[in-house]
């Protein structure tokens, strides 16, 4: 079975994910997945020096993130193509990545953008983890030394938080309400029982 994790910036993703992997539940981080494929996934490396030139390489082979986040900021039809390549690559390199991993009850893909990127499909059940906008601004501007403006820009290009946990299966509560390991736990054995019918 394959389990998706998304939420907005900050939420606690990789924290909640954090705890998934202490109960031996195998983790694919595509974000970071991602980054990786864009540096050596020989296919995605020249779609994007078709796209975005040369220059999102630097001399050594590894990724120009300035100038690639430059290139599409403001151009909606670049960023669109950008991730038309980046998406399917980075599916298809979580769908071995599961497919390696059978002995496991199931999987979870961790991504910001599951929702956005359509990869969500391919999923059994979602996951949302929520916090409230300020406590996530206040934890990300604590963790990345940016700006809460910087923050904000990012969130606001995002699905809202309410649109995700109405299309996902489970919601976990990271504003400090009720304890993280708890929720996990009692989602974990759910997917469990799941995992055993199935
Ligand atoms: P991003 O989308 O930016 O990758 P994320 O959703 O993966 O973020 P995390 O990195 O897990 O979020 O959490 C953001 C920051 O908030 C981290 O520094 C993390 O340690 C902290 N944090 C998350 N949950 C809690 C919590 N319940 N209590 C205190 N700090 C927390």
């Amino acid at each position: 079975m394959k389990v998706g994790i998304t939420g907005g910036i900050g939420s606690g993703k990789t924290t909640v994910c954090k705890i998934f992997e202490t109960l031996g539940i195998p983790v694919y981080y595509a974000d970071t997945r991602a980054k990786w494929l864009m540096a050596h996934d020989p296919v995605l490396v020249s779609g994007i020096r078709a796209l975005l030139g040369a220059q999102a390489y630097f001399a050594d082979g590894s990724l120009n993130r300035a100038y690639i986040a430059q290139a599409v900021f403001g151009d909606d039809e670049k960023l669109g193509k950008l991730n038309r390549l980046v998406h399917p690559a980075v599916a298809e390199d979580g769908e071995r990545w599961h497919e390696a991993r059978k002995g496991a009850p199931y999987t979870i893909r961790e991504a910001a953008l599951l929702f956005e990127s359509g990869n969500y499909r391919a999923m059994d059940k979602m996951i949302t983890v929520f916090a409230p906008e300020e406590l996530r601004i206040q934890r990300v501007v604590a963790r990345d030394q940016s700006s809460p403006e910087a923050v904000k820009a990012r969130m606001d290009k995002q699905m809202p938080e309410e649109e995700k946990i109405r299309r996902s299966d489970y919601v976990i509560h990271n504003d400090g309400s009720q304890p993280l390991i708890r929720q996990v736990l009692a989602i974990h054995r759910e997917l469990l029982s799941l995992s055993q019918k199935t």
